[in-house]
């Protein structure tokens, strides 16, 4: 590959890094991933943790995991556990141990006393409407605020005071005084504490004033010396607020890149919306197998690998898209395909009696395991006089042979890994449903020593009953039924996909199966992809179906 061919398949921020490293401006590269911890991360998360593991990986850097926990109201112990054990979980291993900004409040409060000094910081009386009302919009200059003129003296006093408890919340905040005639309205003199008389869940009591996320986010970076701050596009107009704090304070020069976000049809990437489908129970947890939660893709089947495919394929882009979720059901399959091995499990049984077949007569077959992987080997199948082939697979007047290559009267079909049988009858309930189909099987024809002959179109799977292990299987689909949930005007709540869970009780799986354990992943054939849940009993196997073999919704 020519210079000028590597560089143009660089996406653009390691085309950026890979110049500055050239020209001297950094001589490393320093990245991190900053959640707030206030819900279980998403698949867009996972675009943001590729990229800054990633980048660390390839040029030999590090990377932090900052917990952004300066807003003490919404975030939970609980969420800073599921982050860390997703991102371990996707293969990855931060720079020494985990940070929190909420570490740094000392150091921002010094911050806050440093820019007072310097005359470009006040604490501001009006209220919260005064404030937003003095801002006006972007093509009228701002009002200045009556405060905006207090000594440093004074305004070192009421800061300290405000720390000290002695205000009421609300009564006062501290704003940078940067410029209220600027066109963009972040520099329009912004807060950068508030007080807040709340439990913070890992300062306890210690402070009632909280730094605002613009005072945090960039010195954080500062602090922890991070080269390149990757952040999504919704931030491109802080960045003139984060380099002026950078210059003001003199501290270290991190550097923020915006890249677009990850949208994905048919999924909200919202942690208040993925929080709201949690609370008012339209889903059974942040890991259920629907949401678009790291945790609910592990449930669901998804592999490390996987996600992390997936995201790459996706890129990095300057812009703003929605991808298709059909490129992250193919990354699952082309992953499954290579490490899953199939099994017969029939979700809707219907028996099939071999009047030819000796009673008690069981002959173990040999199945392979996978197709695509050698190494898999193969397992043994009993066959058996009673076996159970899926209802679908029956017709009682099927169409033409040339279009029916099923089971039907008088036809002939292939039980894989077993015998040629034809369908010499059937019994019906009195309700009309067929109870049980009767077969005949040809000894000439056993797999992998047919001599007979004989040429038949369909292949079957099928288990036996009296070997046949009991299952409920959860077949997911998509949560969503809309594919673009970005330009709706409704509730996104109108949205949801009244189908994204069906639930079979009473599946027979073959005997292979029993031993299975949660987390153990497996073709059924002809069907998809499933997963043992953490649901599942000595009594009985839940699976969750991970995806169909085939894309059932681009017709
Ligand atoms: P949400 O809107 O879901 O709350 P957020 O951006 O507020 O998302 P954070 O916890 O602040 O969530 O995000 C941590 C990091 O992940 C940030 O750097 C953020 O830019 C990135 N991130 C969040 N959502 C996406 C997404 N959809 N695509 C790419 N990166 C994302
Ligand atoms: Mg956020």
């Amino acid at each position: 590959m020519s210079e000028n061919e590597k560089h143009e398949s660089l996406n653009f921020i390691e085309q950026m890094i890979e110049a500055d490293l050239k020209s001297g401006k950094r001589q490393s590269v320093h990245t991190r991933f900053p959640p707030e911890p206030n819900g279980y991360l998403h698949i867009g998360h996972a675009k943001s943790i590729v990229l800054n593991f990633g980048l660390a990986e390839k040029y030999n850097g590090t990377c932090n995991l900052r917990f952004d926990d300066t807003n003490p109201v919404k975030e939970k112990t609980e969420y800073v556990d599921s982050i860390k054990s997703n991102i371990e979980w996707l293969g990855y291993k931060w720079s020494g141990e985990a940070r929190y900004a909420s570490d740094y409040f000392d150091k921002l409060y010094d911050f806050a006393v440093a820019l007072i000094k310097k005359g470009f910081a006040y604490v501001d009386d009006q209220s919260a409407e005064q404030i937003s009302a003095g801002r006006t919009n972007p093509s009228t200059p701002g009002i200045e605020s009556p405060f905006r003129n207090r000594s440093v003296e004074e305004n070192l006093d009421l800061f300290a005071k405000m720390r000290a408890g002695d205000f009421e919340e609300g009564s006062c905040v501290l704003r940078a005084k940067v410029d209220m005639s600027s066109p963009n309205m972040h520099m329009r003199d912004p807060i950068m504490y508030r007080i807040r008389k709340t439990h913070h869940h890992r300062t306890g009591d210690k402070w009632c004033i909280y730094p605002n996320y613009d005072f945090a986010h960039g010195q954080s970076d500062s602090i922890e010396e991070i080269t390149y701050s990757l952040c999504t596009l919704e931030f491109r107009d802080h960045r003139p607020l984060y380099e002026w704090f950078i210059e003001k304070l003199e501290i270290f020069p991190s550097e923020q890149t915006e890249f677009a976000r990850l949208n994905l049809g048919y999924t909200v990437v919202s942690k208040r919306k993925l929080l709201q489908l949690v609370e008012e129970g339209h889903v059974t947890g942040w890991d259920d197998p629907r949401m678009p939660t790291l945790s609910g893709y592990r449930r669901r089947g998804y592999t490390p690998d996987s996600i992390k495919n997936f995201v790459k394929k996706v890129g990095v882009a300057r812009r703003d898209g929605i991808t298709d979720i059909a490129l992250l059901e193919h990354s699952i399959r082309e992953d499954l395909n290579k490490k899953a091995n199939r099994v017969f499990g029939i979700q809707n049984p219907l028996k099939v009696v071999i009047t030819n077949w000796q009673d008690d007569r069981v002959e173990i077959l040999q199945a392979t395991n996978n197709p695509e992987d050698e190494s898999a080997g193969t397992r043994d199948m009993p066959f058996s006089r009673e076996i159970y082939v899926e209802r679908d697979d029956f017709m009682e007047d099927p169409p033409s042979p040339r279009k029916w290559f099923r089971l039907g009267p008088d036809r002939e079909v292939r039980l894989k890994y077993a015998y040629i049988v034809k369908c010499t009858g059937f019994k019906k309930g009195d309700d009309g449903e067929i109870e049980e189909i009767y077969c005949e099987y040809d000894p000439e024809t056993k797999s992998g020593q047919d001599a007979s002959g004989k040429k038949v179109k369909g292949t079957l799977g099928w288990v036996s009953v009296e070997h046949a292990v009991d299952a409920e299987i959860r077949l997911y689909d998509r949560l969503f039924k809309t594919e673009n949930l970005n330009t709706i005007e409704d509730d996104f709540l109108n949205h949801l996909n009244p189908d994204s869970l069906e639930v079979i009780k009473s599946a027979k799986l073959e005997a292979s199966l029993a031993s299975a354990q949660p987390g153990d992943q497996f073709q059924f054939e002809r069907q998809g992809y499933f997963i043992v849940d953490q649901d599942s009993t000595d009594e009985k196997l839940v699976f969750n179906r991970t995806v169909t073999l085939r894309d059932s919704w681009s017709k």
